[in-house]
């Protein structure tokens, strides 16, 4: 079993290539829910649907949220009665939120309805939360604490971060299938995908035993970088390592998962920066090609870094 870290876009995209690479059954994708919210009444899990969404074909290719095609009618007409509409949601997309809120609230838990959604959607490779409980995102900033849905998009990132925290942690625990993989002798090796660090990443390694499980492990991990000649393809993964004082260079990345990687894979426009345990390639992912072959590349690499 391999196993992949990931956030929304970025880390959908590679999960994607991943999901092409390796046959069923190998390959679990275990997604971030700090980003996770309820508005209108609705759980709404931004990066477990995005992923749900690109690995069954689904995914709005140029917006990197949302299902292609999508119509807005639900939105434009909550607008006109003067509701809440900062937050767009997608007419296809709702009928995802209406009916896991619908089962959320009867207790059933987020794995098993996301491996429900999965499954009827085709996916043949794991998809999981990484916990069943509340964990929520703080953005802390000179403007105050801002739950991160409130920053992301009402605020589109503005705010200069001075810290970071994922409310709930202390109570939750991993999702069981999670947890399993944790105790298990069955993972080959884990692929931290090109997700932001801060926001993606960090939310799954805040999740109670995931650090020291990747701290102890007996398996190579790696991570790809998300920065492409010191910018993020997407997102504000630049602007906060600035805001925090670090130089967006691979390694500040290495240096973030110092302890949790064996391998960074940077792209080719950072070469001059590759120090010792670096891949060098091309990871921008325009097409499923590129998702493709980063994937295989990845895995290639993972392999040749099994401790022996
Ligand atoms: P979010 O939850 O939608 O913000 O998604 P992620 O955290 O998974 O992805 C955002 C990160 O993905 C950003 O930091 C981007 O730089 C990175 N990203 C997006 N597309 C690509 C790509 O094609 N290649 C690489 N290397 N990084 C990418
Ligand atoms: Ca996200």
């Amino acid at each position: 079993m391999i196993i992949a870290l990931a956030g929304g876009v970025g880390g959908a995209r590679l999960a994607h290539g991943l999901a092409r690479a390796l046959p069923p059954g190998e390959l679990t994708v275990v997604v971030n829910t700090g980003d996770d919210f309820t508005h209108l009444g609705l759980n709404i899990c931004p990066d477990p649907d995005t992923v749900m969404y690109t690995l069954a074909g689904l995914a709005d290719p140029e917006r990197g949220w949302g299902v292609e095609g999508e119509t807005f009618n639900a939105m434009e007409a909550l607008g006109q009665l003067g509701g809440e509409n900062w937050f767009s949601l997608g007419d296809r997309d709702l009928a995802t939120h209406i009916e896991r809120t619908r089962r959320l609230a009867l207790g059933e838990p987020l794995s098993t309805i996301m491996a429900d959604f999965c499954a009827r959607l085709g996916i043949q490779h794991g998809v999981i939360p990484m916990s069943d409980d509340p964990i929520r995102t703080i953005v802390h900033t000179a403007e105050g604490d801002l739950p991160f849905q409130d920053y992301f998009v009402r605020h589109r990132c503005a705010p200069a971060i001075a810290r970071l925290s994922f409310k709930g942690t202390g109570d939750a625990s991993p999702s069981p299938a999670l947890n399993d993989l944790m105790q298990s002798d069955r993972v080959r090796g884990v692929v931290i995908c090109p997700s932001n660090p801060f926001l993606s990443i960090d939310p799954i390694l805040a999740v109670p035993g995931v650090r020291p499980w990747l701290q102890g492990r007996k398996f190579p991990c790696i991570a790809i970088s998300p920065l492409i000649g010191g910018k993020a393809v997407k997102g504000p993964a630049a602007k906060i390592m600035a805001e925090l004082q670090l130089d967006a260079k691979p390694r500040a990345i290495a240096l973030h998962y110092q302890g949790l990687i064996d391998g960074l894979v940077i792209d080719q426009e950072d070469s001059a920066d590759a120090f010792g345990q670096c891949l060098v390639t091309s990871t921008l992912m325009r097409n499923m090609a590129d998702r493709e072959r980063l994937a295989r590349e990845a895995l290639s690499y993972l392999e040749s870094l099994r401790i022996v």
